[in-house]
């Protein structure tokens, strides 16, 4: 997935942010089915599940979900909504959106049922007939990687907020048939077919990780790469005859260089599902077993353009890390509550961080480019207070808070929190690098992840959710010190699991780079606030610890009106504060409950705020052979 909005506001970063044929491979399939039994124990019988999906009225945005079991043994049923999806880490609750369920037996005689909990409906089947359907409707109108939406323009559709599993039953094999308006069209990882409305699915998690588009209006192409079928299907909200070309030729260069890295998947075909949608207040990305969804706020072209494939790169690199190699607890998921992991950073920072990479490998970005943008983590991780009170591990774990959650308290993240996306990717780099300079070039990160692919996943099944098992945190020092033949455990102990400066000056030197941190020439005095605009001034929102405002006893909450009776209702604050020299003490008007208030401070200097990573001069032949093994030889 993509970064949660939250860290995007407080770091101030700039905004980028079958069944013809079925397509789980058989050896997915096979192993689907000789060890589905063996993690239920012990394990009713299989159902026969069907899943019945009816888009019938757009405006409604309500989508009609049937479910049949047939060959129920069992004398209750329990249908359950999960509470979260694979991928983004809040509990969402999606059995909010659930109407008017109701249950029926063989001869559509109804049946009892209660509620257990929030998203849990039990249904007695003693006079079942030995066949249950169940039958709801799920208000859907969210377009984003998690929920669904319906309505006229099309339908793009989340399993996880659509479809309950029955409790006991999710390894067990489904068919799906989808009802759609004439004429759509409907693309998922489930088929290449656009027609195709009925489809095989191996078990429950597999269902949910197909998300559906279903429209008229999508535009589809497909290239092949190392025999597989790569699809790109595209709705724009903003062009009617679209150009997909410029896209299409960027994902082909992608593909190749991140298929050339990592082992051959185990699919046939893989499916971006992108959205172009200008005026969405954010977009968003989700990886899935065999396709992924995109969405852009913004164009097809120009920064859309630029955003669409650095999402993709990263999407398309969970293919294998994220959902294949994966950390214990993620796969197979107890949907009901949270499933806590420390590896996020590895999960997510360090894909953002191989996105990156094959952004360069692949002649997409310039060697600049690609440096500008590693540049540009640390300084997001350097302005962030919490970089000093919460270290990768912790963040990754509570992830549950912040990961697109709802914040219906006000919390203190801003000065509390740091994302393992940014720190992930950084510590990607600090860890590629340090391997590279201890092994004189001869191994890199990409040795770790080869390693850990094949140790934890490319092996047997140890439940029915696809192969191999997931791995724990200690596994990855282990595996970056087995490939290194270095003992990497300080590293861990003080930047994976600690929170101390991180090391850049020496292990950029160490492949002749260094990082430039400096003061831009038109900055000003520093506050040490984090505001948002309103009509008559600013509102604070964050007050850095320890900093100027917190010494002269502004709050949160309080409304920067004026400084020194200069108003601030369209002035930047920047631009009032550049006058003074650092340690001028100045009076703020501020409205704090109501009432206005005079507030002296005294200025900080001015943050460094300008990171670059540029070349060092003197750099040894050794230096310069391992830096050029990085990002290939200056140009
Ligand atoms: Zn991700
Ligand atoms: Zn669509």
């Amino acid at each position: 997935m993509l970064p949660p909005f939250l860290h995007t506001v407080f770091l101030h970063r700039p905004s980028r942010r079958a069944v013809r044929s079925i397509t789980w491979p058989a050896l997915v399939l096979t192993l689907v089915f000789a060890t589905a039994r063996a993690a239920d124990n012990p394990s009713p019988p299989q159902l026969e599940l069907q899943y019945h999906l009816r888009l019938l009225r757009p405006t409604t945005h309500l989508v009609e979900v049937e479910i049949t079991a047939g060959q129920v043994a069992e004398p209750a049923l329990d249908f359950t909504m999960p509470a979260w999806a694979p991928g983004r880490y809040a509990i969402y609750d999606f059995a909010k959106n659930v109407q008017e369920f109701e249950a029926a037996g063989a001869h559509e005689q109804p049946l009892r049922w209660t509620k257990l909990d929030k998203q849990t409906w039990r249904v007695e089947t003693a006079d079942a007939g030995g066949k249950v359907r169940v039958r709801y409707r799920v208000f859907a109108n969210d377009l984003s990687g998690s929920f669904s939406q319906f309505d006229s323009s099309h339908a793009c559709l989340n399993g996880a907020s659509l479809f309950m599993y029955v409790a006991g039953h999710k390894p067990d094999p489904l068919t799906l048939t989808v009802e759609t308006p004439p004429d759509w069209k409907l693309i998922s990882g489930l088929s290449l077919s656009t027609e195709q409305r009925t489809f095989p699915v191996p078990n429950y998690d597999l269902l949910i990780d197909a998300p559906l588009e279903i429209s008229a209006a999508c535009s589809v192409q497909q290239f092949s790469e190392r025999g597989k079928t790569i699809r790109v299907a595209v709705h724009s909200y903003a062009d009617q005859d679209i150009d997909l070309s410029s896209l299409v030729d960027g994902l082909k260069k992608i593909v190749r260089s991140e298929m050339a890295m990592m082992p051959e998947p185990d699919l046939r075909d893989y499916t971006f599902i992108f959205h172009f949608a200008p005026g969405l207040p954010q977009g968003d990305g989700m990886e899935h077993f065999n396709s992924s969804q995109i969405i852009i706020s913004g164009q097809l072209s120009g920064a859309g353009l630029a955003d669409a494939l650095e999402t993709a790169a990263h999407e398309f690199f969970h293919l294998w890390n994220a959902k294949r190699l994966r950390p214990a607890g993620l796969g197979p998921f107890d949907y009901t509550r949270e499933q806590y992991t420390r590896s996020l950073w590895f999960v997510e920072g360090v894909t953002a961080y191989y996105a990156y990479l094959h952004l360069l490998r692949s002649g997409v970005w310039t060697r600049q480019q690609f440096l500008e943008h590693l540049a540009e983590e640390i300084r997001g991780l350097e302005l962030q207070p919490g970089r000093l009170l919460m270290s990768a591990e912790s963040s990754s774990f509570h992830a549950w808070f912040y990961d697109r959650s709802p914040q219906m308290q006000e919390t203190n993240f801003a000065n509390t929190t740091i994302s393992y996306y940014n720190k992930g990717a950084v510590l990607g780099m600090l860890l590629d690098l340090e391997i590279r300079a201890r092994t004189g070039g001869r191994k890199s990160l990409d040795d770790v992840l080869l390693a850990m692919y094949r140790k934890f996943y490319a092996a047997p099944a140890a439940d029915y959710y696809g192969l191999g098992h997931g791995y724990e945190s200690e596994d990855i020092l282990e595996t970056v010190n087995a490939v290194a033949g270095s003992d990497f455990t300080a590293f861990f102990a003080r930047y994976v699991r600690g929170t101390e400066p991180l090391p850049y000056a020496p292990t950029l030197a160490s492949v002749g780079l260094q990082l430039r941190v400096s003061t831009s020439a038109d900055s000003a005095p520093s506050l040490g606030v984090l505001t948002q605009r309103l009509d008559r001034g600013l509102e604070i929102v964050a007050v850095w610890p320890g900093r100027a405002a917190e010494r002269g006893g502004l709050s949160r909450d309080d409304i920067l009106l004026a400084v020194d009776d200069l108003s601030l209702a369209t002035a930047e604050l920047k631009d009032r504060l550049r006058i003074y020299p650092p340690g001028a003490e100045v009076p703020f008007t501020v409205e704090r409950h109501g009432r206005e208030e005079r507030i002296s401070v005294i200025l900080d200097p001015p943050i460094p705020d300008q990171y670059s990573i540029e070349v060092l001069p003197g750099a040894t032949a050794q230096q310069v052979s391992v830096r050029n093994g990085w990002v290939g030889a200056e140009r």
